[in-house]
């Protein structure tokens, strides 16, 4: 890891990681699998903050659509809790497979985790802690995306690495049009400009804005997020 760009790296990891392809809630087999990939990011020395989405379990925008009943903003609240209990699921496998790991929330719960505090989450960094940031921004009608994007400008991150299921940008939609092209590198304002479906547009304007590079690649093929903190050219890079 030497050869690593990247001192401190974010990893965003959407609610799907937690599950089966398909379907809904936690699968602490696929939880496992990612623990796995992030021991080995930890074990190289690159310091490792994690943003858990929460989508397995519920989305705020879908939820508050569909249930007349609810308000948006608790829809919302309900969502972040999501990010929270994957949170709690990705800690313990971290901590099975032997992960020094702090989680912290940015919707403070003392009995359940730490509270999110950027100087307390740089130490934990520093002592080579992986630390898992849930709750994303606190606050309701905003993505996880966003919150990844936020935390890491308030963090110094290197970079943004977008886990996804996919290896990368394409120009359309690959399912729906087999020539569709696989970016290799592309621009902020490109992404931006052609409303590429990478991460939502308020967090690639954090990014341009922190000159953070994204990158989207797919990992589910074994060792791909220590292949893309070492630096290997696999999935999209988003930057200036
Ligand atoms: N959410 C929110 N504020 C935030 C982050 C998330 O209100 O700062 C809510 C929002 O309703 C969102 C849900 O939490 O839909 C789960 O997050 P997200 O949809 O980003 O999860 P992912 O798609 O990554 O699984």
């Amino acid at each position: 890891m030497s050869s690593s760009p990247y001192k401190r790296v974010l990893l965003k990891v959407s609610g799907e990681t937690f599950c089966r392809r398909g379907e809904s809630g936690i699968a602490m087999d696929q939880v496992g699998v990612l623990a796995d990939q992030i021991k080995d990011v930890a074990n190289a020395g690159c310091e490792l903050a994690v943003v858990t989405g929460g989508g397995n379990i519920l989305r705020g925008k879908q939820f508050s659509e569909v249930s007349a009943s609810i308000n948006p903003p608790t829809a919302h609240y309900m969502g972040m809790l999501a990010t929270v209990i994957n949170g709690l699921a990705l800690r313990d496998a971290l901590e099975n497979v032997g992960v020094h790991v702090r989680l912290q929330s940015a919707i403070p719960m003392a009995n359940v985790c730490e509270p999110f505090i950027k100087g307390r989450c740089e130490r934990h960094l520093e002592k080579g802690r992986v630390v898992i940031l849930a709750a994303g921004t606190g606050s309701p009608f905003v993505t996880t995306d966003t919150a990844a994007a936020l935390r890491a400008r308030e963090i110094g991150a290197d970079a943004v690495l977008k886990a996804t299921k996919v290896d990368g940008i394409y120009s359309e939609d690959p399912l729906k049009n087999p020539h569709a092209q696989r970016y290799e590198t592309i621009s902020y304002k490109e992404v931006l400009d052609k409303g590429l479906q990478v991460m939502d547009a308020t967090a690639i304007h954090h990014c341009m804005e922190g000159n953070i590079p994204i990158v989207v690649f797919d990992y589910q093929r074994a060792g791909n997020i220590a292949r893309v903190v070492a630096g290997e050219p696999i999935g999209t890079r988003v930057g200036a």
